[in-house]
């Protein structure tokens, strides 16, 4: 079995407060895994050690094959990374920013503006809206071009730290619709941070509960639903949650 990720007893401290206590994660090739939990659980530590952004000062963390810290220039041209306070250049247009984060990656010009009519077509924003300046865009419309600038590079590995938070339904249903397709169609691994356990359950296929710097659950939702004896995902992570405090 081949892992594209892999972190055995990650620990971090940030000064006074320790992040992460000991994280153990295996995340498959090919599939979309959720990292869920409440607000300081460690979910955007996590990402950013995978992403090479932070350095874990304890355990193992090996990305598609690396080791990290020490192959983090290797890691870092194979993975796209979203942060949750990602942004657009606002004098920019929706086109202009996706062909500017195309062409980080591109070999050549050409490569780049089939790289960016990808990122269009992830988006699926017309025209007319691809051509107006990002900063009149609406927060739904922002993160459709994030989200899509993102998966358009044909990394190995993308991490998407928290995607819909701060959207409303709809914005947040277009999102999840355009992660879904591109994972249908693709063969990258992904990973999502959510507090959302709906949108976990809608889009991934195994999911890690993360509570206090630790995991303390991994597997598809629908058994740990099933062995938590519960109806639904949110229920279950609060019935761990809770067996895991007593
Ligand atoms: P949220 O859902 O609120 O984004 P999270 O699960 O992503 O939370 P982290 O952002 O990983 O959690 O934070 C875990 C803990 O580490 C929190 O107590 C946070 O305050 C602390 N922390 C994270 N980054 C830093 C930092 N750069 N300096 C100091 N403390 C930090």
């Amino acid at each position: 079995m081949r892992y594209a990720v892999e972190l055995r007893d990650v620990k971090k401290r940030f000064g006074k407060v320790t992040a992460l206590k000991g994280v153990a994660l295996k995340v498959l090739e090919g599939e979309v895994f959720g990292l869920i939990g409440p607000n300081g659980a460690g979910k955007t530590t996590t990402l950013r050690i995978i992403a090479t952004l932070v350095r874990h000062d304890e355990g193992y963390v090996n990305v598609l094959g690396y080791e990290l810290p020490k192959n983090r220039k290797k890691v870092r041209k194979l993975i796209s990374y979203l942060p949750e306070e990602a942004s657009l250049y606002h004098r920019l247009t929706g086109w202009e920013n996706l062909l500017y984060f195309a062409m980080v990656y591109a070999g050549s010009k050409q490569e780049a503006h089939r790289l960016a009519e990808e990122g269009a077509r992830i988006a699926s924003l017309s025209s007319d809206v691809l051509g107006r300046r990002a900063g009149e865009y609406s927060k739904g419309m922002a993160r459709r071009i994030a989200v899509a600038r993102t998966l358009m590079t044909r990394s190995k590995l993308v991490i998407l730290d928290e995607p819909t938070s701060g959207l409303d339904v709809f914005s947040a249903v277009h999102i999840r619709e355009m992660i879904r397709d591109f994972a249908k169609n693709m063969k990258t691994t992904i990973i999502i941070s959510s507090h959302n356990m709906l949108e976990v359950q809608y889009l991934c296929d195994r999911v890690a509960l993360i509570h206090e710097g630790r995991i303390i659950a991994t597997d598809s939702p629908s058994n740990l639903v099933k062995y938590t004896n519960t109806t639904n995902l949110e229920e279950a992570f609060i019935k761990l949650v809770g067996d895991y405090s007593e």
